[in-house]
């Protein structure tokens, strides 16, 4: 079997040096199983338990990606299966994973969230205040010890106006940039800037993303 817009977006991906997640919410299993078969091995999901459902059913060597709103209570489900944790935006929600990844004898890696939409609904740290929590942290290396902060994470406003998606891409990964430059302790583990989905991916390669997350150009549309 061939996808042609997984070959392609892989190859975007490698001329950028930047890694490819399928975006796999409300998608069933064998969707997953059928680009596993091609080799895909990142996936992301927004529900707590949609991703325990897949993560039991499919191959252990699948990364899987917690892409949505996580509530605090909900961390403990995840913990086992998740390989990074993308929206997070409170230290109480940093203490909870540590507290979890702990349990779990690992270490959860996360990126901060950063708010630049216009829209108001969506979650995150504007990029101020996400500088000020990783100072906290990197301040005191002791208080997390089962999470590894790996960069940032956003999400451009959905607009037709590209000028506007490149400005907002630009500041998220700014923000990656000023967070390495605050917390030279990090550089090692934190380069990622997981911005870009299926309608604005171009444009977040050309502004610096290192993960896309990309679903419905690669599942087809969701209900
Ligand atoms: C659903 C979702 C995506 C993928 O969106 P598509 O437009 O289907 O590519 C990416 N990131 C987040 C946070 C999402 O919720």
């Amino acid at each position: 079997m061939e996808h042609k817009v997984l070959l392609q977006l892989r190859h975007e991906c490698e001329q950028h040096n930047a890694q490819l997640v399928a975006v796999s919410k409300t998608k069933p299993v064998d969707a997953v199983r059928d680009l596993y078969e091609l080799g895909q091995r990142d996936f992301g999901e927004n529900y707590v338990q949609e991703l325990v459902d897949k993560a039991t059913q499919l191959p252990v060597d699948i990364r899987w990606h917690f892409i949505g709103h996580l509530q605090r209570n909900k961390v403990k489900h995840i913990a086992p299966f998740v390989s990074l944790i993308h929206a997070v935006d409170s230290e109480s929600l940093l203490e909870e994973i540590n507290k979890q990844a702990q349990r779990n004898h690992k270490t959860i890696d996360v990126l901060l969230q950063v708010y630049v939409a216009a829209e108001e609904t969506k979650f995150g740290l504007h990029p101020d205040e996400l500088l000020t929590l990783a100072s906290i942290i990197c301040a005191n290396p002791n208080r997390f010890p089962g999470v590894r902060i790996c960069g940032v994470m956003g999400m451009a406003s959905f607009t037709e106006d590209e000028e506007q998606v490149r400005r907002e891409m630009k500041t998220i990964r700014g923000t990656l940039d000023d967070l390495r430059a605050q917390c030279p302790e990090w550089a090692g583990h934190c380069v990622i800037c997981s911005m870009g989905m299926s309608g604005d991916y171009r444009v977040a390669l050309e502004e610096g993303s290192t993960l896309l997350r990309v679903g419905s150009m690669l599942f087809g549309k969701r209900e």
